[in-house]
Formats: C-alpha cells, sequence, structure tokens
C-alpha cells in the first residue's frame, strides 16, 4: 500500500467490490434496496453474504460481527467467526444469507428503559445494507439495527433511518407538487467536526476521575490557560502531528472520509472533520472515528478525551453537525444559488427548517442533552441552551422583503481587497461568519452545534429530519388542496416568516443580553437534561414522532427514562470518584504536606526560640482550614448520596441536578484551594499544567 487512492476504503465492502463481485442481477436488487429501500429476498442475501465472506477472508477476516448502536451511546458487537466443521475432520469458512440478515445477541444487558424485562432476553440485530460492512481487527463488521423481541428500537440507528424515511417521503411529495419529475428520492447528508483532547497516557493513569469518568473533578486552574489564543489553529506538536497522520491513515482505510486536522482554542484541544456524507453513513463513520481516535492514541502513549468537558476553566469540546438534504439528481436543496430572491424551492425548504426548528425547539435541545453537555452548553464558549437560527444579513433581508410584500434588492457582489496587489483577490462572501449561533446557515447547509464531542449524531439527526419532514408535510397538504401551487407557495413563506421568524437570531449567542430578549420572544431556555428531557413526552411530540413513525409511544417513554438514568448514574459515579479521591489521595496529601511543615517549624523552634515562623504557621492554619473544609465538603457529599431515592427517575435526576451538583462543585472548590498551597511534591496526582501542556 503506497499512496492515499490505492488504500483508501481498501477495508470496505464498497460499491467498487460489490460491482466486481456481485452477480449482475444481485448487484441490481442490492442497490435498489440501498437506495429505494426496496426490500431484499433471502437468494440476494445469500449471494452478498457468499461474496462477503470470501472477501473478507482474502482481507484476513477470521470472524463476522453484528456491530450496533445501543442505548448506551458506544457501539456494541459480538464476534463469531466463519469457521464450520468438515467432514475431513477439518474446517471450512462458511456465512450465509440468514446470519447476514439477522443476528441475536442477548439483549438483556443493554438498556432498554422499561421496554423488555431482564426475563426477556431475546433482542435481534438486522442487517442495515444502506451502510457499507468493514473490516477491522480481522473481523467482518455488518452494520445493523438492534431490536426487541416485540419489534422496538433499542438503538440509535432504527429511528434515524426511520425519520430519513419520513423526509424523503415529505420531501418528495412538495418536488412532486413543486413540479420536479426527475428526482426519485431526497436523503439528508451530514458531516461532523468532531473536537477531542489528547494527553499523556500516564499522567492519565495517574487520575481516577480520567479513568472513571472521563473528565478532572479537581484541579486548580494553571498559571496559563487559553488566553492567548496561541493554540488555535498553531503549529501542530510532532508528536500529536504523527498521531493525526496515524489516525487519518486508519479512517481511510475504513473509507472514512477524515480531511481537515487542526488545534482548538484550548491547549491540548484539537478537531478533526470529514466530508459530509449520506446521515446514516456519517454516523456510523462518526461512531467509528471516535472509537479509532482512542485506539490510535492508545498506540502513541496518548489518551483521547471525548468528554463534553474534561477541564474546569478551558473550552469543551463540542461537535459540529453540518447538514443539509439532497436529491439523488445531485440538487442539494439548501444552496441558495445565484439569485435566492427568485429561487422558490430553496425558499421554501429554507422555511420548512426554520419551522421545524421554532416548532421543535425542544427536542433539539433534548437531542444533545447529556451529563457532560449540560456543563458546555450556555457555558462561554458554546452555544447557549437556548435554541435559535443565524440566517445572515442577506437571508434575512430576502425573508423581511418576502413577508412585507416589497422588493428586495440584491447587494452588490463586493471583491475582497488586501491592499497588497501581489494577493490574489476573491469575491467576498455576501455574509460573515457567526460562531455563538446554536444553528447557523452556512451557505448551502446548516451547522447544528450544540452537540457534545461524545454524543452519538443519530440523537441529533433523527430529531432533526422528523421536524423538518413535519413542516414539509404541512406544505405538501396546502399546496395539494391548492387551486394555484405557485400562489400557494408565496403565501406557505409570508405564513411560516410571519410565525416563527422570532427563532432567528444574527447577533451574538454569547451575549446575556440575548438570554433575556430570547425570554421576551417565547423562545424555550432548558438549561440542564433534567429540564429538558421530559420533554420528549409533551403531546406535540410525541404526536409528531409517532406520526411520521420515527417512534412508538412506548420507545418514547423507554428513551426518555434511558436518557435520565444515564444522566444520574453519570453523576453518581463522579460524585463517588469525588469522595474516593478526596479521601483517599487528596486529604492525606494536604495533610501530609501540612504535618511536616510544622515538624520542621518544631524543629526550627528547638533550634532557636525566638524565631517568628510566620510562614509555617500561616501555612499550616490555612490548610488546617482546607483540610477541615475538604473533609466536611466529602462527608455532606456522601450522605447527600445516601438520601437520593431511586424509584422515580424523573425525581432522582432533579435531585441529582440540585442536592449532588453543587455539593460537587464545592469540594472542588476547597480542594483547588488546597492545592495551590500544597507543595507540587506533595500533590497525589497530575496538575491542570502537566495535563494540559505535558505533551511534546
Ligand atoms: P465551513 O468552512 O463552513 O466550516 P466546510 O466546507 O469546511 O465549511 O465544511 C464544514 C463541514 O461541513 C465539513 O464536514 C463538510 O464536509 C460539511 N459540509 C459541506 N457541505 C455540506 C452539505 N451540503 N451537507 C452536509 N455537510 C456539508
Ligand atoms: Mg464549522
Amino acid at each position: 500500500m503506497t499512496t492515499v487512492p490505492e488504500y483508501f476504503g481498501s477495508m470496505v465492502f464498497d460499491d467498487r467490490i460489490m460491482k466486481a463481485r456481485l452477480p449482475e442481477n444481485v448487484y441490481r436488487s442490492l442497490r435498489k434496496t440501498m437506495e429505494e429501500n426496496a426490500p431484499l429476498d433471502l437468494s440476494v442475501a445469500n449471494a452478498v453474504a457468499s461474496a462477503m465472506k470470501d472477501w473478507a477472508v482474502e482481507q484476513g477476516a477470521t470472524h463476522f460481527t453484528h456491530w450496533f448502536q445501543p442505548m448506551t451511546g458506544v457501539t456494541a458487537e459480538k464476534h463469531d467467526s466463519f469457521i464450520s466443521p468438515a467432514p475431513d475432520g477439518r474446517v471450512i469458512m462458511e456465512f450465509s444469507g440468514k446470519e447476514l440478515i439477522k443476528g441475536e445477541p442477548d439483549a438483556s444487558s443493554f438498556p432498554s428503559g422499561g421496554l423488555r424485562a431482564t426475563f426477556e432476553a431475546r433482542g435481534y440485530t438486522a442487517w442495515d445494507p444502506t451502510s457499507y460492512a468493514f473490516i477491522k481487527d480481522n473481523t467482518l463488521y455488518i452494520p445493523t439495527a438492534f431490536c426487541s423481541y416485540g419489534g422496538e428500537a433499542l438503538d440509535k440507528k432504527t429511528p434515524l433511518l426511520r425519520s430519513m424515511e419520513a423526509l424523503n417521503k415529505q420531501a418528495m411529495r412538495v418536488l412532486r407538487l413543486l413540479g420536479d419529475t426527475e428526482t426519485t428520492c431526497v436523503r439528508t447528508s451530514v458531516g461532523p467536526e468532531q473536537e477531542y483532547y489528547l494527553v499523556d497516557r500516564e499522567l492519565y493513569n495517574k487520575r481516577k476521575d480520567l479513568i472513571y469518568t472521563g473528565r478532572t473533578l479537581f484541579g486548580a486552574r494553571p498559571p496559563k490557560g487559553q488566553e492567548l489564543d496561541d493554540h488555535y489553529f498553531g503549529t501542530i506538536k510532532p508528536r500529536v502531528a504523527a498521531y493525526m497522520a496515524d489516525l487519518d491513515q486508519e479512517l481511510w482505510k475504513l473509507g472514512i472520509l477524515a480531511k481537515t486536522e487542526h488545534n482548538e482554542v484550548a491547549p491540548a484541544q484539537h478537531e478533526l472533520a470529514p466530508i459530509y456524507t449520506t446521515t446514516n453513513i456519517a454516523t456510523d463513520h462518526n461512531q467509528l472515528t471516535m472509537e479509532i481516535m482512542q485506539k490510535v492514541a492508545a498506540k502513541h502513549g496518548l489518551v483521547c478525551l471525548l468528554h463534553e468537558k474534561p477541564f474546569a476553566g478551558v473550552n469543551g469540546s463540542g461537535k459540529h453537525n453540518n447538514w443539509s438534504m439532497s436529491t439523488d439528481t445531485g440538487v442539494n436543496l439548501l444552496s441558495p444559488g445565484e439569485k435566492p430572491y427568485e429561487n422558490t424551492r430553496f425558499l421554501l425548504f429554507l422555511c420548512a427548517v426554520i419551522q421545524a426548528v421554532d416548532d421543535y425547539q425542544d427536542l433539539l435541545r433534548l437531542s444533545v442533552a447529556t451529563a457532560g453537555n449540560d456543563h458546555r452548553l450556555g457555558a462561554n464558549e458554546a452555544p447557549p441552551a437556548v435554541v435559535s437560527i443565524f440566517l445572515g444579513d442577506e437571508l434575512t433581508a430576502i425573508l423581511k422583503a418576502i413577508e412585507s410584500g416589497e422588493d428586495y434588492t440584491a447587494a452588490e457582489g463586493a471583491q475582497m481587497k488586501l491592499g497588497v496587489h501581489a494577493l490574489p483577490r476573491f469575491p467576498k462572501d455576501t455574509t460573515d461568519r457567526n460562531r455563538t449561533s446554536p444553528f447557523a446557515f452556512t451557505g448551502n447547509k446548516f451547522e447544528f452545534r450544540m452537540l457534545g464531542s461524545s454524543n452519538s449524531i443519530a440523537c441529533a439527526n433523527m430529531m432533526l429530519n422528523s421536524a423538518v419532514a413535519e413542516s414539509l408535510r404541512q406544505y405538501a397538504d396546502r399546496l395539494e388542496g391548492a387551486a394555484d401551487a405557485p400562489a400557494e407557495v408565496q403565501h406557505i413563506l409570508k405564513d411560516v416568516i410571519a410565525r416563527h421568524k422570532r427563532i432567528i437570531f444574527n447577533g451574538n449567542g454569547y451575549d446575556a443580553a440575548w438570554l433575556k430578549e430570547a425570554a421576551t420572544r417565547g423562545l424555550s431556555n432548558l438549561p440542564t437534561t433534567p429540564d429538558c428531557m421530559p420533554r420528549l413526552l409533551d403531546e406535540k411530540n410525541v404526536a409528531m414522532l409517532t406520526a411520521h413513525k420515527v417512534f412508538s409511544v412506548a420507545e418514547l417513554k423507554s428513551r426518555c427514562e434511558i436518557m435520565l438514568e444515564n444522566y444520574c448514574k453519570t453523576v453518581e459515579i463522579e460524585a463517588l470518584t469525588m469522595v474516593d479521591m478526596a479521601r483517599k489521595e487528596i486529604l492525606p496529601a494536604v495533610e501530609a504536606f501540612a504535618s511536616a511543615t510544622a515538624e520542621s517549624a518544631g524543629k526550627k523552634k528547638a533550634m532557636q526560640p525566638d524565631l517568628a515562623l510566620s510562614y509555617e504557621t500561616g501555612l499550616v492554619s490555612k490548610l488546617s482550614v482546607l483540610t477541615d473544609r475538604i473533609a466536611a465538603g466529602t462527608d455532606d457529599l456522601e450522605q447527600a448520596m445516601l438520601t437520593l431515592t431511586h424509584d422515580d427517575v424523573t425525581a432522582e435526576s432533579v435531585a441529582v441536578r440540585d442536592e449532588i451538583l453543587p455539593r460537587m462543585r464545592s469540594l472542588r472548590a476547597a480542594a483547588d484551594e488546597a492545592e495551590l498551597m500544597t507543595a507540587e511534591s506533595y500533590w497525589p496526582f497530575p496538575t491542570y499544567g502537566a495535563l494540559l501542556f505535558g505533551v511534546r
């Protein structure tokens, strides 16, 4: 393997391989399934399985696995080998269509939120032919959906696929009504930009908080953080560059379009962006990317932290979900073209998104809700927990003109002049960027920026697709009933703009004044997971999601429960880790340092009784006050944990937020203060300074 084009996708059973290895009729019916969701019969599956197996075995694979995305947020797999006994006492490698189509992992240990009692252990995985199989670690990975014995989705892929179908159906209705006879399907595409931290593995191994929770629960601020803005897009350190090169190679082999890599705002923070692809594949690829980031890090003596807020005081990590809709004929429906004002189709699809985001602010907010992301949303670095849309000046002016019925005069396309003749001139974009908006239009796509770095992008996209499908359904219904379709389109645009313009905000989303204004506009502000998650079961949300067959009522109830349970467990593990670290590491360390100081003061005093020893005395008394505070804070936190009731998960999540998290913060404050006064040689684990600046 030498050049990138030669090894790109070499571990993927992709279109090229399928075409080369499948009989013509099998290939055609598989493509039909992939493109038009046509049902697939067993004879096709058998032929595909056999070709897949032959190809995989040639690449050195010995096993296969149904790879799925349960509600844990990480992927799951159970490996089976291809071997089958042969009459001569040896083995042959076998893989049938049945094994390809269906698997049956024991489902009882995956979160089901009451969908399945533990004694009902059956769960099924079903092959998703729309995402390519691939080889990793000598195993053929088959992307699958995961459901219960009763057919309810237990995973993140199934509702995502359903939402893509819902959007396709409604978008096709609208396109037909607009006179489009060529398009046969509309797909959403996503390019998720992934942020992450890299820290030295040896340092990481010395911190229980990182090991158990993925984030630091203690740690005083180092003298330098991100104040100088010298890390963003800065030169990449050799060890990190070697990591990135290795990572690219691994991702490329799996057909993942890793494209852009750079340092992010905070020290030790980086970003990787792939080229966009169909949402379902982008989701699978993002899960794989996160996994491989961690695996490659281990090879380089590093650990990749995907937590949303691994360090207090410096930026957290998010994931920007670049999203758009396009036709199979290659038209991006969110592309404004040369004259957006006259581009009715664009304006209608744009309005569908605006309405969707306004009508389902709560669903978008809760689709990114986790204990980790709560630390980020609304902090001065990530979009607030209030959902709004940035459209930019030009589109905002166009919508205003449509609403008021006035003519729109396009802004002159200006040239960028840099004042140096040798530098090239290029057309200036008609609008600047806005980094603070949770949902920003960026030229021909929307960028949903509230996702946390560890979130599966499936959750955000299933809500986004469903909500947009709902707007489109309403437009299609109106257009179907209208005598004059072009006139009706104009009426729809006007109505939507008038009703939903409150969601458009082009200003600074980090500004406190915006939160006030958002409240007067009636936008919802749901700062924490316990605030937003129960909204999943609001009547309007249940009605919409069930109408488009993305979820059943039982599935929604189970998701809400699983997500709240996950929130509680996450925080509870953090609290227990803090208690453990405070008692077993921090208190003994501070105490040892105070004792040593007192002891040396005693020796000095014995030697020369008239010494003032104000440094030692002051230090020992301050440290004693702090150790008392830490000890009391630890007991208090532990006590609060004991009084938590676990009967009702909604009540528990509120108690976790209001009783546990504040106690964790105050325990941390005392410990961080002690850290600043304790000799470095006594401090029991690596400091922020070492973690953030330790990788050379
Ligand atoms: P920007 O300069 O706005 O960040 P980029 O071209 O760098 O835009 O794209 C950022 C991300 O958006 C990339 O992952 C890219 O592949 C993705 N992207 C670009 N066009 C689309 C599209 N039509 N649909 C979805 N994602 C897209
Ligand atoms: Mg971006």
